[in-house]
This record gives C-alpha cells, sequence and structure tokens, in this order.
C-alpha cells in the first residue's frame, strides 16, 4: 500500500454478550480509492462496517480518521466531519419527492442556508439537480420516492448521502436485492463516485467487486484474513479455501 491513508482501525474488538463478533481487526485504507471489505456470511462485515461509520463504538481498540482518534464519536456527527453512509435499508422519505428528498438532505448539511433568500434557494436547486444527475435520477426528480424501482431508490440513498459532500462514503452492500441490469448500474455509479472521494464498500459476492476495486479486505469469523489488490486477493490460497464452493 503507497498512498495517504484516510482512515484506519487498530485492533478493534467487538463483543456482543460473551460473542466476539470482530477480533483484534487492524485495517487501514487508502484515500481517493475503492476499497471493498468481503468475507462469507458472518464473517464480522456489518460489524466493521458499524465501527467504521459510528454506528456503535468498539469493545476494544481505536477508529483513527487523518490524525484524529474518533473512537466513540457520536453517530450524529460523522457528517460534520466528512464520513457519510448508505444504509442496507432504505433511508429516504416515500412520500416526497425525489428533488424534495435531496433538497431536505442539502439544507440539512448547508448551516449558512438563508431560507428567504431567493439565491440560496436557487443554490440549492441546482446542487440538488447536480446530485441527481450524478446518481442517474435527474430524469425522474418530479416522481414520488415510493414510486422508484428499488435500484433507483438505491441511488437516491446515494445522492442524499452525498448532499454533505462527505470524503469519506461508506456503503453496506448497496447491490442487495438488486437485479442484474440494477447491480451493472450501481456499479458504475460507485466507480463514478470514487473519482472524487474515498469509498469503503462491504459486499459478500466477492466476484461483484473484483472488477472495480482498488483494494480488498478479507474477513472470516471476524478476524483479519487478507488485503490487497483484486489479483493479490484472487491468488491467495487462504481467500480461496475460505470462498471453496461459493
Ligand atoms: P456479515 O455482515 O459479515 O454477514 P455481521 O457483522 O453481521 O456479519 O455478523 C458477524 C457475527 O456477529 C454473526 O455471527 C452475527 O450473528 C453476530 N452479530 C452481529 N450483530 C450482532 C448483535 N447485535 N448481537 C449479537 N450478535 C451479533
Ligand atoms: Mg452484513
Amino acid at each position: 500500500m503507497s498512498g495517504e491513508i484516510i482512515i484506519r482501525t487498530e485492533a478493534v474488538t467487538r463483543r456482543f454478550g460473551g460473542f466476539t463478533a470482530l477480533k483484534n481487526v487492524s485495517v487501514g485504507f487508502e484515500k481517493g480509492k475503492l476499497t471493498s471489505i468481503i468475507g462469507p456470511n458472518g464473517a464480522g462485515k456489518s460489524t466493521f462496517f458499524n465501527i467504521l461509520s459510528g454506528a456503535f463504538p468498539p469493545s476494544e481498540g481505536r477508529v483513527v480518521f487523518g490524525d484524529a482518534d474518533i473512537t466513540g464519536l457520536k453517530p450524529h456527527v460523522y457528517p460534520r466531519i466528512g464520513i457519510s453512509k448508505s444504509f442496507q435499508i432504505t433511508n429516504i422519505f416515500p412520500a416526497f419527492t425525489v428533488l424534495e428528498n435531496v433538497r431536505i438532505a442539502l439544507q440539512a448539511h448547508c448551516s449558512r442556508f438563508n431560507f428567504w433568500s431567493p439565491r440560496s434557494r436557487l443554490g440549492l436547486e441546482d446542487k440538488a439537480h447536480s446530485l441527481l444527475q450524478m446518481v442517474g435520477l435527474e430524469r425522474h426528480a418530479a416522481r414520488l420516492a415510493k414510486e422508484l424501482a428499488h435500484g433507483q431508490q438505491r441511488a437516491l440513498e446515494i445522492a442524499v448521502a452525498l448532499a454533505g459532500d462527505p470524503k469519506l462514503l461508506l456503503m453496506d452492500e448497496p447491490t442487495a436485492g438488486m437485479s442484474p441490469e440494477e447491480t451493472s448500474a450501481m456499479m458504475d455509479l460507485i466507480v463514478r463516485l470514487v473519482a472524487d472521494r474515498t469509498v469503503i464498500l462491504v459486499e459478500h459476492k466477492m466476484k461483484m467487486v473484483m472488477g472495480i476495486s482498488d483494494r480488498l479486505v478479507v474477513l472470516h469469523h471476524g478476524e483479519f484474513l487478507a488485503a490487497g489488490t483484486p489479483d493479490e486477493i484472487r491468488n491467495n490460497d487462504e481467500v480461496k479455501r475460505v470462498y471453496l464452493g461459493q
């Protein structure tokens, strides 16, 4: 690994009662790259994701973002320091239009927004449209969010996550429940996102992320198994053994 590290975990362990879901995991993630965290079901991917995104703290260990120790920081602070996440379950207002959903998200992030100023309102509108363009939903701006197909709702959710202009975007199984066409559209979108920011993706379908990821981190039974480029991971004997039969 050669580039600057944007976020890293140091010996992170997470227990649920007597069960250890994550054991002593230390991983650094490179800035401006797409890194996918992979591993079979139950490997601890979502637990790791939740610790990176601040949903809950590790039982032991630290999370460091840039130079700052962010271990135990409250989840609502994360967007303000530049970390956004897109949930496995959709996180949008179904009865509002696509455009309204993005506008609400932009307003929530814009502390200097002046509701009475037409110029402020127009700026917001422009930003909302460019975000919708980015995720390929511009044509659907006036539709209600609940009328969108599943894949489009996930794209809208990403537009909402991008409203705060995060340096780091975290996604847990962004293609869960998607058709092959939706999956490939989502993969294209993720690749476009990496042009301007760092993306960390959690995915249990290894083949799917092989083609688009710069690096992969493999978890197995809550432990770090391997990290490397897709080629290095593909040729790693331990990884092959874990994924045998999948
Ligand atoms: P993955 O996302 O890789 O499928 P998870 O991180 O969801 O794996 O889960 C890892 C292990 O931790 C699983 O055995 C799961 O049952 C357990 N686990 C996850 N969350 C909890 C929880 N809140 N309480 C108890 N056990 C949990
Ligand atoms: Mg999971």
